[in-house]
């Protein structure tokens, strides 16, 4: 069972990607974490993306569509896409690489995001460059204009669910499985 989680910068996709994965034996992908570790080694395909990343924007479609096509094991019960698709072409190639049964999308108000995201960065003591206020208002700008497209793209295949994401993480992972029916 494949499942993409959508959601603005600081909706809460990575943590309840991985309580889900934990707990349901799926494969978690997230594009974000991928290309900050090419970024951490220093590859040639880390030297390419970190400045675009620190910017708040995103990776060409072509890039990150061979990124995901290199992640996906086969041999998994399913996977959890979070931080992929993007965009309305990144969702099309998808369709074609795999077959994806939900999206979920995480709903939360952009003040509580950037709450969180404010939060994070405290936590982890400023590890992500693109948390820094300047690139959190940018980050949320291309989430509307690129990304907020899946909802209606989504909602045209009757794959879209709706979770508050507002509630605490238990809470937000026990809706989620409500909505797509993981037991
Ligand atoms: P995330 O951790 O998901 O917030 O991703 C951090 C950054 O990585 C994004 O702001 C983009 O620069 C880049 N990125 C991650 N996933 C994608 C994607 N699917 N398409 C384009 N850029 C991406």
């Amino acid at each position: 069972m494949n499942i993409i989680l959508v959601g603005m910068p600081g909706a809460g996709k990575g943590t309840v990607s991985k309580r889900l994965c934990e707990k349901h034996s799926l494969q978690h992908i997230s594009t974000g974490d991928v290309l900050r570790q090419e970024v951490a080694v220093g590859t040639a395909l880390g030297k390419k993306v970190e400045g675009i990343m620190n910017a708040g924007e995103l990776i060409s479609d072509d890039l990150m569509i061979e990124i995901i096509k290199g992640k996906i094991d086969e041999k998994s019960q399913g996977v959890i896409f979070d931080g992929f698709p993007r965009t309305v072409d990144q969702a099309k190639a998808l369709s074609e690489i795999v077959d994806v049964r939900h999206v979920v999308f995480l709903r939360v108000d952009q003040h509580e995001a950037i709450r969180r995201i404010k939060n994070r960065m405290i936590e982890e003591g400023g590890s992500r460059a693109d948390d820094r206020d300047e690139v959190i208002e940018e980050r949320l700008r291309v989430y509307e204009e690129k990304t907020k497209p899946l909802l209606q793209y989504y909602e045209g295949q009757k794959k879209l669910r709706v979770v508050d994401a507002s509630a605490s993480i238990e809470q937000v992972v026990k809706d989620v499985e409500k909505a797509i029916e993981l037991h």
